[in-house]
């Protein structure tokens, strides 16, 4: 069968059809994205090639977004981008830059909301040799689900003092007098509108569980602060227990709330403010971690930076049910390190080693990782981790990529 240049698809039954070279988009980036890109394209290919030889080899087609589509295009995002990736339904990304005035408000949250990627997936663990806040950062393994779509992130919100906060305060008095008399200085007041829905919670919780059993993983936290936020962040929780026992067997175990599968895993919840201390006094306790789109942010951040992975940890968007994927580096686009060959690739590597087990080429992922988590336990790392490193050897981003290469083990 000749499968060269063809598209991934979504069979019927939900599960990807993965051709052995496999058209997939890509989008270089703003400011250290070209960087970013020449250092990494040669490892990804290397990894593959190393597992599968000649057989399988991913065959990439770039897309404009960003500055350079603006600036070739006169759009930040061309439609011809989004049909493509629509197309193709796996696509990964540099950072991009956030366009200041005009239309668009942010690049990746156009992206997310074209293609309903309602899952953030974040990976969070420790590479050895990175320095760390904490004395075991090697017993965080963590994945991230946050939610995409909803919450306070769906933008709805009032400004102070406008005609838009007044009517609405309006409203409120109008309907529901009682909730209207707690808001303390009413007409100096911002609103924001939080909306959680039980399709949205249950989809993202699907995912989660979904991942954790295919992933062997021990258990599932939902992250809420439904003691407080109780029809939002708490039905949120309920919704997601209820979905455990519905779709998956779940049953209740112990005297709390938790959850058991019948393979095993464990389905509990914890407020978000007690998840942040947990996750510093008993991170071996969360594997798997369901939460809402404002926690889920909060959470990122604290556990990359537990491990010493703020700039290195990667992400990915993903809408489970259409298959459609954009994998990314998680930072920014360092317009004060680009083009210096100076920036470090490994949020998009590790990105890229997501993909690749995300389209079913799980041992080149491992290759991948396994090279990155070599190199640097070797201490041969950019700038940004040696300047942390004792004895540590800095290297250029491109160097560092083939770094990554000599230590590909076949
Ligand atoms: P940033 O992540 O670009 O930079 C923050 C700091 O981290 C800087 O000191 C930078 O030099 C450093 N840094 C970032 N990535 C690095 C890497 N790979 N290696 C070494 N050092 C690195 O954040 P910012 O300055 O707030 O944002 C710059 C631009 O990027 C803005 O336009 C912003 O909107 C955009 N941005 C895009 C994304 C994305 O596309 N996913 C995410 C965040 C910010």
């Amino acid at each position: 069968m000749n499968d060269k240049n063809e598209k991934i698809t979504k069979l019927p039954q939900g599960k990807l059809h993965v051709p052995n070279f496999p058209v997939i988009p890509h989008i270089v980036g703003d400011g250290c994205g070209p960087d970013i890109w020449e250092a990494s394209r040669p490892v990804i290919d290397a990894a593959v090639q190393s597992v599968y030889g000649e057989e399988r080899r991913i065959v990439w087609r770039e897309l404009l977004a960003g500055q350079k589509a603006h600036d070739t295009l006169g759009t930040w995002l061309p439609e011809e981008t989004m049909a493509t990736i629509r197309e193709c339904l796996v696509g990964i990304k540099g950072p991009l830059t956030t366009p200041v005035g005009g239309g668009i408000r942010s690049l990746n949250v156009a992206l997310r909301q074209g293609l309903d990627l309602y899952c953030c997936v974040r990976p969070v663990r420790y590479f050895e040799g990175i320095e760390s806040p904490v004395k075991h950062p090697e017993k965080v393994d963590m994945v991230i689900f946050r939610e995409n779509t909803e919450d306070i992130y769906a933008g709805i919100e009032f400004i102070a003092e406008s005609a838009e906060a007044y009517a609405f305060y309006k409203w409120l008095q109008g309907e529901h007098p009682e909730r209207a008399a707690k808001v303390r200085f009413p007409y100096s007041s911002g609103y924001g509108v939080k909306p959680v829905s039980r399709e949205g919670t249950e989809r993202l919780v699907r995912a989660a569980i979904l991942y954790a059993l295919q992933n062997n993983r021990p258990s599932v936290t939902l992250v809420h602060k439904g003691n407080i936020m109780k029809f939002t962040e708490g039905a949120f929780r309920d919704w997601g227990y209820e979905l455990a026992k519905r779709e998956f067997g779940a049953c209740p175990i112990g005297k709390g709330s938790s959850l058991q599968l019948p393979s095993g895993l464990i389905i509990k919840d914890c407020i978000c403010d007690a998840f942040l201390q947990e996750i510093l006094l008993h991170p071996a306790d969360h594997s798997v971690v369901a939460t809402l789109n404002l926690n889920g942010d909060y959470c990122s951040d604290a556990l990359a930076a537990q491990v010493g992975g703020i700039g290195i940890s990667p992400g990915a968007n993903i809408n489970y049910v259409t298959g459609h994927a954009i994998f990314e580096a998680t930072h920014g686009t360092a317009p004060d390190l680009a083009g210096k060959d100076v920036v470090n690739p490994s949020s998009f590597l590790l990105s890229s080693a997501m993909m690749l087990r995300y389209i079913g080429w799980g041992q080149a992922a491992d290759a991948l990782e396994g090279a990155i988590a070599k190199t640097i336990a070797l201490g041969q790392v950019t700038s940004d981790l040696a300047e942390q490193m004792s004895g540590a050897t800095m290297l250029g981003t491109r160097a560092f990529g083939e770094a990554i290469i000599s230590h590909l083990s076949v």
